[in-house]
């Protein structure tokens, strides 16, 4: 496996202070994950002048921010990767099948050096406003920094679970010990020996750290408002043959998996669960059950839009979590029962139930028994105990997809700020634009099908169509492109509509805004399925950019009256 580290002269040169920068550029990309740097990486290819503004220290986003105890992907290794590179994916070996965060974001820095990336990025720089510019048709990118940068086109590439939500518990300020999000992980660790600490939240990154953080604490209680269904990851070392065998055909297993409903190539059994007996259906269940990860929920073709189907996959989760679980309280309580099977997000885990059988893990049923304040010792619950800790860890998750957009301070045509025009909720077209928006794209934006897929693939697909989009644009001398309104409304309604033909926005997700109070609730990612969209976005493309409204600049409308 490459050991290649961040460029460090380039990172201290980061670190020390700069002086605010003021040009005219052709392209501003805020964000420097897996998105923000392909970006780049492309226009470049398009030998545009490119700036990347990010907030964190280093690239790899999420990677970089989300240090917790066991955070891993979850889409395996040889998949949740970049593909636009033969020789990147050839030469790179990752160590397991769903690779740790430390050995993803090694990878990330590695892109960044490889590509000689860094020198156009602008490390711990916030971008604050983003106003479009109606005279000169150029976006004006502000950051907390003093740049002001202007730009023909402006590319958020700012992460669909990068603004991370703090709870509105009443008294968590006043907390004598040490209070930690797990998206914004102290990068030197944290050392949990002999301390009692208390983990909020049972999504995802908890399921995923409170087996590790029991291994070292002295002891951990858990506060969980909803169970969650989870499958057991049977992470391993990464096999040498079965690498060597998607080396041997990368191209066409990615060219496959861009054709997926979730962009990840696995066996997707074509049978609905009701048209098979039921030993067969429990056998299916059972393989992949001991196989791990999310491809349990391709066991069957319906049992994300057939309530009986899915019912049988959630009934088998929870015989294991049952079998598992060795006090039946604590089993009980742990059963997720008020929600289809998949519509919240499906977990992958290392011994995450296993680990309620120890000795020095509690759970608290929340919902029993709710959170009344965070005291200075611990945590209050409503049947009067105090839960002392000497440690916080808060997993409640992110103000996802619309989160960090909404906080950079958009504003479009008229000075309409973003935050305005999607008080009911996002609207945009195909998730790659906002009507009012001109030459503003959103990667993976609310609309695409995202956070539903293996996020490497929709984000080069994202990319891909953006990079063609401004060379198409330049080849024919047009300054802007913008979503139109009707095609907007046609783009929002269909969404909507196929979201709703499936059991999704039965949850209160996080897909629906549910986690935040006072957030619309509308079903934010495209559910249609990621190889029907990137065909109806080329399809776009070869028509023209049928739905975008394309103009000549000013300068071109003047010569042209000229003519
Ligand atoms: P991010 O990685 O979120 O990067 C966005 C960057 O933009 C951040 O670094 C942020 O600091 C920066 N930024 C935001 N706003 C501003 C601003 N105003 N100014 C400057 N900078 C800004 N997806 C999968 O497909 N498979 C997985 O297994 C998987 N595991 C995950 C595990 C965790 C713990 C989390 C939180 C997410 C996971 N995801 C997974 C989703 C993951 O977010 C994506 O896979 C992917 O990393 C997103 O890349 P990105 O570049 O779009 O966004
Ligand atoms: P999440 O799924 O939104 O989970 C947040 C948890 O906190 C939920 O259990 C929520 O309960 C709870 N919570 C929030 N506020 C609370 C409060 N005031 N009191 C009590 N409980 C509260 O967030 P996440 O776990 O960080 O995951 C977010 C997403 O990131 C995932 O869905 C996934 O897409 C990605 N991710 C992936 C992996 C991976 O395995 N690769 C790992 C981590 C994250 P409710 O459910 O009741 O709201």
């Amino acid at each position: 496996m490459s050991e290649m580290q961040p460029n460090a002269e380039a990172v201290a040169n980061d670190r020390h202070g700069r002086d605010p920068e003021t040009a005219t550029l052709d392209a501003v990309v805020v964000g420097a994950g897996f998105a923000g740097l392909y970006m780049l990486h492309r226009l470049r290819g398009l030998d545009l002048s490119v700036r990347v503004f990010e907030a964190g220290e280093g690239v790899g986003g999420t990677w970089y921010w989300n240090r917790y105890p066991g955070a891993r992907c979850d889409v395996e290794s040889m998949q949740y990767s970049y593909s636009f590179s033969e020789e990147l994916q050839r030469e790179w070996r990752w160590s397991e099948r769903f690779s740790g965060q430390p050995e993803i974001l090694r990878y990330a820095n590695h892109v960044a050096d490889r590509f000689d990336l860094r020198r156009d990025i602008r490390f711990e720089t916030r971008v604050t406003a983003v106003t479009w510019d109606e005279t000169a048709e150029l976006w004006t990118v502000e950051t907390d920094r003093g740049d002001r940068i202007a730009a023909r086109f402006c590319v958020m590439a700012t992460g669909c679970l990068s603004a991370a939500r703090m709870p509105d518990i009443p008294g968590l300020a006043s907390f004598g010990g040490d209070t930690y999000h797990t998206g914004h992980w102290p990068h030197e660790g944290v050392d949990f020996t002999g301390r009692r600490v208390a983990v909020i939240g049972t999504g995802s990154s908890a399921i995923q750290a409170i087996p590790v953080i029991a291994e070292q604490a002295a002891h951990v209680t858990v506060f969980q408002r909803t169970p969650n269904f989870s499958i057991p990851s049977r992470n391993k070392p990464m096999d040498d043959e079965y690498e060597a065998l998607w080396k041997s055909d990368y191209t066409a297993r990615r060219l496959k998996a861009r054709t997926m409903r979730n962009g990840i190539l696995y066996d997707l059994n074509p049978k609905g669960a009701m048209d098979v007996p039921e030993e067969e259906r429990r056998r299916e269940y059972e393989s992949r059950w001991l196989a791990g990860g999310t491809a349990f929920m391709a066991a069957f073709s319906n049992l994300a839009t057939c309530a009986d189907s899915n019912q049988t996959a959630a009934e088998f989760v929870r015989a294991q979590i049952r079998s598992i679980v060795r006090d039946p309280a604590v089993a009980e309580a742990l059963l997720p029962r008020d929600y289809p099977i998949g519509t919240k997000r499906i977990c992958v885990d290392s011994d995450y139930f296993e680990t309620f059988n120890r000795d020095n893990v509690t759970l608290v049923d929340v919902r029993k028994t709710p959170i009344e304040a965070v005291t200075p010792t611990g945590v209050r619950t409503s049947d009067g105990s105090d839960h002392g800790a000497d440690s916080i860890v808060l997993a409640t998750g992110f103000d996802a997809m619309t989160g960090a957009l909404l906080k950079a301070g958009i504003r479009g045509r008229s000075g309409l700020a973003l935050a305005d025009k999607w008080e009911a909720g996002p609207r945009t077209y195909l998730g790659l634009m906002t009507a009012g928006f001109p030459n503003l794209f959103l990667i993976t934006g609310p609309g695409s099908p995202s956070v539903l897929s293996n996020m490497m693939v929709s984000i080069e697909q994202h990319v891909d169509w953006v990079t063609d989009c401004v060379a198409h644009m330049r080849a024919r001398g047009v300054q802007t492109i913008e979503a139109t309104e009707e095609a907007e409304d046609a783009w929002v309604a269909h969404a909507n509509e196929v979201a709703f033909r499936t059991l999704y926005p039965q949850a209160n997700s996080w897909y629906m805004g549910a986690n935040i109070p006072g957030k619309p609730r509308v079903f934010m990612p495209y559910i249609g399925g990621v190889g029907v969209y990137r065909e109806k976005c080329d399809e776009i493309a070869a028509k023209g950019y049928e739905g975008f409204r394309l103009s000549a600049g000013p300068a071109l409308r003047t010569s042209e009256a000229a003519e």
